[in-house]
Order: structure tokens, then C-alpha cells, then sequence
């Protein structure tokens, strides 16, 4: 590992530490974003991990960036994920934006000044992007005109640029979807009420109407054409961050259960002690190894012809893994792991938020079944024994009649 990564990390597990664990509940009580604490984020390096240092970032590759939100998650896996999508914009904008895009904004992503957001998902439609009515028309002067509404965005009403993928036609299809970053300030946009989430309450999040908002063209990150494959890019980034996230997650869920159980005294002993608590503790700490890596894994593989998948494995078995981590760990708890104190309800909630956001496990189910179809077409046949469906008559009988 790096020197610089090493310290990346050590400043991430700092951040959550210090800053998120201590303060969570009362983030979720005030219900608003603590921008001192993303602030001080920003300070450590944490919001410009993979952007180039020339522009003020830390240059990190995917695969090791991805590893802070391992540390964060031990904080809190929202915050993690907030984190999460704003470094993935700042890549985006770094890497693929505009000079003048690049001028006007990129010190101050890297730097968390100014903090980012992507929206993609629409009232209609989430796990099927294709069904988008949010529209650019293409003025003559240099400016594009966007109309439209947009969902679950996160940090609404927060971040200060808004990473948004429109089409520009009403053909069907992906093919003229692009992302243009939308300023807040940009007249035309308006947010709706805040979405109420009980265990992640300081993460504001609505929807996002566009009425006849116009922004320079300077502003397209991605041009048409590329809106749509660059997006699945960037959900692949957020899912392997998921995964990772999750992953602190878990190691949160498991060290307060041992922390709890090591001093629980029952039948003459203590709770640790009971091989069925024993193994208990020991399955999540094997789903946590595994879940460590197979997000690593995955995050080696952005960018190459296997990153969807891997990304999907991850986004598939991990957070399923942290829901199960942090069920377990209250168990282990019994009646204490209810109570607020602990923290562990917090856990299962934003475990299960982990399974939607950025493609459902379901989603993930999809991709990889789909992979292992393309892998069977290349496989040998195995036939089918006459009588068990090997018939050119589709609407045989399963059994004779
Ligand atoms: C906390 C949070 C923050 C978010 N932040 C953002 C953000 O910042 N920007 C943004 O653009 N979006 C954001 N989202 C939206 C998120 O990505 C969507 O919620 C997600 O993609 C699922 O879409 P949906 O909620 O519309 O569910 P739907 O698409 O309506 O799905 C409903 C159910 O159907 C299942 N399903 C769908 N398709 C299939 C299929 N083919 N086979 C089997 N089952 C299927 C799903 O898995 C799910 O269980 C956020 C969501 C959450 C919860």
C-alpha cells in the first residue's frame, strides 16, 4: 500500500471516528446536512480522491479510493454513500468535463467547497432509466434548455451542482441520453419537500424539477451519445463504494455485539461464551472477510470488460451480507439491540437502504444472470435425456397423459 494511501485511510477512519460516529444521531435528530463535517472531509482529502492533483485531488486510482468508504461506513453508510457519489461527480467532471467546466468548478469539488450530486432516477422510473422524460432542447446560442423531474436525489437542496442525465430527443432508447451539471443556482430549479427516512434523516433527499432551466454548454460532462454508457460507468463506481461502505458497516455491527457480549453475564459466564453466540459472531466475521474481498476484487476491476459484473457481484452480496451482519449483531444483543443507545436499528435500516440505492439487488441478480447466459452459450451442450422436455413440441405435457 502507498504512503499516501495509507494516509488517506488512516485520515478516513479519523473522520469517522471523530466526526461521524459521535455526532450521527444527532445529525439524524437536527435532520440536515452537517456541511461543518463534510467540510472537514474535505480538508483530509476525503471529496477529491480520484480526481487528478493537478486539479486538487488525490489522484488515487478506483481500486484504492474505494477503500475509504470502508472507513467511513464505520461512521455511517449514508454519509459514506454521500460521500461516495460526490467523489464519483468530481471524477466525472475532472476527467471528462468541459476546460471551462474544469475552471469554474474543480478546485472547489476536490477541495468539498462545493459538493456534488448525480441524478439519474425519475419519479417513473429507477431500475429502468431508459423510461426518462427529463429533456434538453439544444439552443442555437450555445446553451441547452432543460425540462424535466428527477428523484431520490440525494444532498438536495445541498450540493451545489447537480450531475444530471437528460435526454435529448424523444426517440426511443439510450442513444441521445447525456449529463450536463446543473449549478443550484441555476433559475428553473426547484426542489419538492424532503423525503422523511428515519435512520438516515441528515441525508436530504426529494425530487428536483426543471422547469426551462438553461445552462451553457460548457456545462456537458457527458456529451449525447455518451450520457448513458458513462452513467452505468458511474453506477458501477457507486455500487463497488456500496460495497465498501458496507463493509465498514458490518465491522461496526460485529465490534459492538463483541463489545457487548464479552461483558453480558449469564448462566455463570458471559454471553461470548456460548459456542451458539460463538457462532453467531463468527459467521458475520467470515461474511465480512468475504465481503472485503470481493468489493476489492471488484474495484481492481473498473474500467476493464469485467467491471459490470464484478460490480454486480458486489452490489449483489454485500449488502445482503451487511442486512444479515446487523440482524445477527442485534440478536446477539437480545432486547438491548433495540434499544436506540446502540445503534444497531440504525444499522439494519441503512443495510436495507444499501440494497436500493444505485441498482437493487434484484438488478444485480439481472446482470450477473444475464453474464452467466452469454457464459452458457459458449459451453458445450449437454443434451436433454428424450422425455424430459427434448420434444419439437413446445406445448407438450410435463407428465403423460
Ligand atoms: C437513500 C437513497 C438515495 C438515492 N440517491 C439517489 C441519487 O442521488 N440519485 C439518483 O439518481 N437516484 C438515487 N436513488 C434512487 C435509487 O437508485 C433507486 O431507488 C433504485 O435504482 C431503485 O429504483 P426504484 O426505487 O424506483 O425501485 P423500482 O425500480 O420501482 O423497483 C421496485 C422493485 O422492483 C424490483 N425490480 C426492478 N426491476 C426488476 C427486474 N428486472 N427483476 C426483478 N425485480 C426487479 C426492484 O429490485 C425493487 O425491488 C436513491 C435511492 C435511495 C433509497
Amino acid at each position: 500500500m502507498s504512503d499516501k494511501l495509507d494516509a488517506i485511510l488512516a485520515a478516513a477512519h479519523d473522520h469517522a471516528m471523530t466526526v461521524i460516529a459521535p455526532n450521527v444521531d444527532a445529525w439524524n435528530r437536527a435532520g440536515t446536512w452537517p456541511r461543518e463535517a463534510s467540510d472537514a472531509a474535505g480538508a483530509a482529502g476525503l471529496t477529491g480522491l480520484y480526481a487528478p492533483e493537478d486539479w486538487g485531488g488525490q489522484g488515487l486510482s478506483l481500486a484504492d479510493g474505494i477503500q475509504v468508504y470502508e472507513q467511513l461506513g464505520l461512521g455511517d453508510g449514508a454519509y459514506a454513500f454521500a460521500l461516495s457519489m460526490h467523489n464519483i461527480c468530481t471524477f466525472a467532471g475532472c476527467g471528462y468535463g468541459t476546460d471551462a467546466f474544469k475552471q469554474r468548478w474543480a478546485r472547489d469539488l476536490t477541495s468539498g467547497r462545493k459538493l456534488a450530486n448525480f441524478a439519474l432516477t425519475e419519479p417513473q422510473s429507477g431500475s429502468d432509466p431508459m423510461t426518462m422524460y427529463t429533456r434538453a432542447q439544444i439552443n442555437g446560442d450555445g446553451t441547452w434548455t432543460i425540462n424535466g423531474a428527477k428523484a431520490w436525489v440525494s444532498l438536495a437542496t445541498e450540493a451545489d451542482v447537480y450531475f444530471t442525465v437528460v435526454k435529448t430527443s424523444d426517440a426511443p432508447g439510450h442513444k441521445d441520453m447525456a449529463m450536463i451539471a446543473i449549478p443550484a443556482d441555476a433559475p428553473g430549479i426547484s426542489f419538492g419537500p424532503l423525503y422523511e427516512t428515519p435512520s438516515y434523516n441528515f441525508l436530504p433527499m426529494s425530487e428536483m424539477y426543471l422547469d426551462n432551466v438553461v445552462v451553457s454548454e460548457d456545462n456537458i460532462i457527458l456529451p449525447i451519445g455518451q450520457g448513458f454508457q458513462g452513467s452505468l460507468m458511474a453506477i458501477d463506481i457507486a455500487r463497488v463504494s456500496i460495497a465498501s461502505g458496507c463493509c465498514g458497516l458490518m465491522q461496526s455491527a460485529l465490534d459492538t455485539a463483541l463489545s457487548y457480549s464479552k461483558n453480558r453475564k449469564m448462566f455463570g459466564g458471559k454471553n461470548i461464551e456460548l459456542d451458539g453466540i460463538q457462532w453467531m459472531l463468527g459467521e458475520v466475521a467470515t461474511d465480512l472477510e468475504a465481503s472485503k474481498l470481493l468489493y476489492r476484487k471488484a474495484a481492481e476491476a473498473l474500467g476493464t470488460p469485467e467491471g459490470p459484473l464484478m460490480a454486480a457481484h458486489a452490489k449483489r452480496f454485500v449488502p445482503d451480507a451487511a442486512v444479515k451482519a446487523a440482524n445477527t449483531c442485534t440478536q446477539v444483543l437480545g432486547g438491548m439491540g433495540l434499544l436506540q443507545p446502540y445503534g444497531m436499528d440504525r444499522l439494519s435500516r441503512l443495510a436495507q437502504m444499501l440494497r436500493i440505492v444505485d441498482g437493487t439487488t434484484e438488478i444485480s441478480r439481472v446482470v450477473i444472470g444475464r453474464a452467466q447466459q452469454k457464459r452458457a452459450a459458449n459451453l458445450p451442450d449437454i443434451s436433454v435425456p428424450k422425455g424430459f422436455g427434448e420434444t419439437d413440441d413446445e406445448a407438450a405435457p410435463l407428465v403423460a397423459e
